[in-house]
């Protein structure tokens, strides 16, 4: 862990789960689990867009921190159904997800929609955490490191070194989210690492070294303190585990230690 480099960043992705009347219940239970968390961990749970008011006004002056899972790389306008960077940030919301692989798997997403969403998000506040990451069959034809080098390049198209270095980018294996698969801490690294180098010649040393670098895939309580002892991951993108927060405080704690 790079803690005089880099932020840590443990964010739950919780996905199209949970309802606004639970999260009370699940900030009192996940707060008292994290006491020492206050250092230099970011935690950051990222909730349907209905329920962020709720999870706003849970977690307010906990510390975590609250996100939205996507949207629209429009600033405003006739698109029904879609919600603005401009409209999350107005409630408060500090981070967005943007190219989560279900998003790319089921709606179509590209590297050039991520790259647009990725410009309009840093015209707020917000930090955008960018997801990338190869299927199986990517990874079994031995193209993955070239195929996360691409999805960085064309995300990052025409963001300067300041504008990236509000960026967090996760690396997230397709074929480890959401079935119980990880990486090893190893591949999870080597990756991690690929993509530190990418942001160096896009950028410089000094830049690529401020960025935080997120695994995500399966990470659990059991799997984390691994995976986040590598030099080049940063944190974790977490969504089964960051639903129950007697885990997704393990995860938060083990990245504080
Ligand atoms: C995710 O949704 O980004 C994710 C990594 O899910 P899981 O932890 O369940 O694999």
């Amino acid at each position: 862990m790079n803690r005089e480099l880099r932020k840590t960043v443990i964010a739950g992705n919780w996905k199209m789960n949970k309802l606004a009347s639970e999260i009370k219940a699940f900030s009192d239970e996940l707060m008292p689990l994290i006491p020492g968390y206050k250092g230099w961990c970011d935690a950051v749970v990222c909730t349907p867009f209905v329920i962020l008011p709720a999870a706003l006004c849970a977690f307010k002056d906990t510390g975590v921190g609250v996100g939205a899972q996507n949207m629209s790389q429009h600033e405003s306008g006739a698109y029904t159904g879609e919600v603005s960077a401009a409209q999350l940030t107005d409630i408060g919301t500090q981070y967005v997800i943007i190219g989560h692989s279900e998003r790319r798997q089921y709606y179509g997403e590209t590297d050039e929609t991520v790259n647009a969403k990725t410009i309009a998000a840093l015209k707020t506040p917000m930090t955008p955490i960018v997801c990338v990451g190869e299927t199986l069959e990517q990874r079994e034809k031995g193209i993955t490191n070239s195929l996360v080098t691409m999805q960085v390049e064309v995300a990052l198209s025409g963001i300067s070194a300041e504008q990236a270095s509000k960026i967090i980018i996760a690396y997230e294996p397709v074929w480890a989210i959401g079935t119980g698969k990880t990486a090893t801490p190893e591949d999870a690294q080597e990756v991690c690492k690929v993509i530190r180098d990418v942001l160096k010649t896009l950028y410089c040393e000094k830049t690529a070294n401020a960025i935080t670098i997120q695994y995500g895939g399966s990470m659990n309580d059991k799997n984390a303190k691994e995976l986040l002892a590598q030099p080049d991951i940063d944190g974790g993108l977490i969504g089964g585990a960051s639903l129950k927060p007697d885990q997704f405080a393990v995860i938060i704690n083990a990245a504080n230690q």
